[in-house]
């Protein structure tokens, strides 16, 4: 068998989540390339080198897997969640540009069940009329972009479901998010605040616009809110097929 590189995303945490094409992907593979905890999430065996990183590079990384995988071996680029969704996918792309000779090789995306979507299925259907997806990590883009990005998806009236919501390096960007979202919505609005979801660590809060406060979010969480017709229904949250002309 030649290189092979797969980018594959492991779900957000339960075994049981990840697809079966991923869990051979990784009986097959010769090296399994990422960020600690997602390479932790492999189990070792013989035949297996783990390569963790604690680097936050992302390109360097890429380009490391993409070595390996021109070299012969078969590799697992690994991401938690989908490889598609800010991870790790867009590197591997971004590494390739320029190098005729990586694009030449066996490269294939794994698709997970991203965290929005595991999400969305512990609290019911909020995500299921139209919805965008907003990181709000600004390492990678000015805040001014999230603020435009957000006030447009707010204008559309769209539910909305932001990774990243908020770490100990910037703690005031959430907060400003929820300043705005008080600005724009009405104080009943739905905010579902997912944490840790499919791990032991699993917590969910739904809540009001009014009650939702900056500390129910941190890097493990995925935010939900609601368009101005998600509901609650018993003890689920739903956003409705349709929409009154
Ligand atoms: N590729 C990943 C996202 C990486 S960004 C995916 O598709 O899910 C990391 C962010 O994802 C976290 O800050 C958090 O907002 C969200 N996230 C990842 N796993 C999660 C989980 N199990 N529960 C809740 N949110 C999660």
């Amino acid at each position: 068998m030649g290189g092979r590189l797969s980018i594959a995303g492991l779900g957000p945490g339960d075994h049981a989540l990840i697809t079966p094409e991923v869990v051979q992907a990784l009986a097959e593979a010769t090296d399994v390339v990422g960020y600690i905890p997602y390479v932790a999430r492999v189990a070792p065996r013989e035949g297996l080198t783990l390569h963790p990183s604690d680097n936050r590079e992302e390109l360097s990384r890429a380009r490391a897997a993409l070595t390996l995988a021109a070299a012969g071996k078969r590799v697992v680029v690994v991401s938690s969640g989908d490889p598609g969704v800010f991870a790790m996918a867009s590197a591997v792309f971004e590494a390739m540009e320029g190098r005729p000779d990586w694009q030449a090789l066996d490269v294939r995306v794994l698709p997970g069940i991203t965290a929005m979507l595991a999400a969305a299925a512990r609290a019911g259907a909020p995500l299921g009329h139209d919805f965008c997806t907003i990181n709000l990590s600004d390492n990678l883009k000015p805040w001014s972009l999230i603020e435009m990005r957000l006030r447009a998806a707010i204008g559309a009236d769209m539910a909305m479901a932001f990774y990243n919501p908020r770490s100990t390096s910037r703690p005031h960007t959430f907060e400003q998010v929820l300043q705005l979202l008080r600005e724009t919505c009405e104080p009943d609005r739905l905010v579902l605040f997912a944490r840790a979801v499919s791990t032991p660590q699993e917590r969910l809060q739904c809540v009001s616009l009014s009650q939702a406060t900056p500390d129910m979010a941190d890097m493990r969480t995925l935010v939900i809110v609601g368009s101005s017709t998600t509901r609650r229904v018993g003890r689920f949250v739903y956003t409705p097929r349709s929409v009154a002309a």
